[in-house]
């Protein structure tokens, strides 16, 4: 055993700590995290010492304390590049700002704001007020409220208007969506009884009208967004119902999940039903998301009837689920652009991205094949350009698909595919693609920043 003796050949951490060196490492990271750190590279070094290895100079020590340093350093939510195909992805972060809402959040954060001030009279005012004009504006209802999300919006909307009572709702629209949000979940922790009718194909005006009691407080429609039953099927629409509900004297609340401002055809995708269309048809609340098709922050918008937003208002959730100062302002922002239907595709990138024309990203993926290739033939990778299908994600639209193209790589194995698939995630900026057909793909679709891209890769896989 004559490792003791190469350890004392090892520099004291003190010395190092003191050395020219260490310097801007401390400026950088701190005293108290380069000193766990540099503890933890001279174990390694003893380790690998003890296994034989030669003990490393001080600028391979410190090479060494970097790595670890930048590693305990790197955020796991930092920017990345999804090239999943899917463009609203839950798991990514859903919708990407738009700039004018990024600066609105900038402004908010660093600034006091009259959050729940009126500047006109001086007095106390209400978070929602800057949001409640343009939501009624844009969807043509009477008023709005705005909560965390539309999980919770679900949830309050059900509790105010229905707790103690019942909530008809059809068998076919009783989904789950991912994360544990099931309908019949949420209605039991909102205090309602559920009461199921049709079958999970076919539901008639008569389910509904036969399920109406005393204790009834609400009929709830669920837009099917993640999935779509077809064949022999019937659903009874949204203005048959409303008139059901009104009969009754209940209140109709109407889920749409994604919720589109405007008509999406405008960029060659299949219509969504539409707020506007869901609150002309009469439906007492209408709830939908800020970060699907909406394209803006994390949000749940419930707009409808004046009495029943005034309910949802006065309800002690509301407080547990308000929005904060930041989102407000990025959410007033987004709404803003809907003013302006017609440059909605060049300034929401939710919208740029699912407009993007497949000879567009086509040509790009073949732009960037032969650097890619370039890197990765080395390593036994062979690169193609080759034809996707993104998807909306975040359930909007959910069986339909948008051509696009890609880079396919095939590796030798399946095993490879995973490495490199790895070696991607672990990049500075990690790159995201799908594993599939023994290829990872990457869709393009929504790949702005080729020059970054390019960055990001060569980082990682420079021949060296
Ligand atoms: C997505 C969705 C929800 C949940 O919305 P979040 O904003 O994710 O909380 C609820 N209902 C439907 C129909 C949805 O599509």
């Amino acid at each position: 055993m004559d490792a003791p003796a190469d350890f004392r050949a090892l520099p004291s951490i003190d010395h190092l700590l003191k050395s020219e060196a260490a310097a801007p490492l401390l400026d950088r990271y701190g005293r108290t995290l380069v000193t766990d750190e540099l503890r933890a590279t001279l174990q390694d070094i003893r380790a690998a010492m003890r296994t034989g290895g030669t003990p490393p100079d001080e600028a391979g020590i410190f090479a060494a304390l970097l790595a670890r340093l930048e590693h305990r350093d790197r955020s796991n939510l930092r920017p990345l590049f999804n090239l999943t195909g899917t463009v609203l992805h839950t798991n990514l972060g859903r919708a990407l700002l738009a700039e004018e809402a990024i600066a609105a959040a900038v402004d908010a954060m660093r600034e006091a704001a009259a959050l729940e001030f009126d500047l006109d009279s001086g007095r106390r005012g209400e978070r929602d007020s800057h949001l409640r004009g343009l939501l009624c504006e844009l969807t043509g209802a009477e008023d709005a409220t705005i909560v965390n999300n539309n999980a919770a919006a679900v949830l309050i909307a059900l509790n105010a208007v229905g707790a103690g009572r019942e909530a008809i709702v059809s068998r076919g629209e009783l989904i789950e969506i991912g994360g544990a949000f099931r309908m019949p979940d949420i209605m039991e922790r909102a205090g309602v009884r559920l009461v199921e009718v049709g079958t999970t194909n076919r539901t008639h005006p008569k389910d509904y009208r036969g399920a109406l009691r005393p204790e009834t407080a609400l009929i709830l429609k669920v837009h099917t967004s993640n999935y779509r039953i077809e064949g022999f099927t019937a659903e009874v629409p949204g203005a048959e119902l409303a008139d059901i509900a009104k009969e009754a004297g209940v209140a109709l609340v109407n889920d749409l999940g994604s919720g589109t401002l405007i008509d999406l055809s405008r960029f060659g995708l299949k219509r969504e039903p539409t707020v506007r269309e869901a609150v002309a048809e009469g439906a007492g609340l209408v709830t939908f998301s800020g970060d699907k098709l909406l394209g803006g922050p994390q949000a749940g918008f419930i707009v409808g009837r004046r009495d029943l937003i005034a309910e949802i208002n006065r309800n002690p959730l509301k407080r547990a689920l308000r929005v904060d100062k930041l989102r407000i302002a990025a959410l007033e922002a987004t709404l803003k652009l809907y003013r302006d239907p017609d440059r909605l595709a060049a300034r929401l990138p939710t919208f740029r991205l699912l407009s993007r024309k497949e000879c567009d990203i086509r040509q790009q993926a073949e732009r960037l094949a032969p650097a890619l290739a370039t890197l990765l033939a080395p390593l036994g990778y062979a690169v193609d350009v080759c034809a996707c299908a993104s998807q909306i994600g975040s359930g909007a639209l959910p069986v339909d698909t948008i051509p696009s193209a890609g880079l396919r790589i095939a590796g030798a194995s399946g095993g490879a595919l995973e490495t490199l698939a790895a070696r991607l995630r672990a990049l500075p900026r990690p790159i995201l693609g799908r594993i599939g057909d023994g290829a990872l793909i990457l869709d393009l679709r929504c790949l702005l920043d080729e020059a970054g891209f390019l960055d990001s890769l060569s980082s990682g896989f420079a021949p060296s």
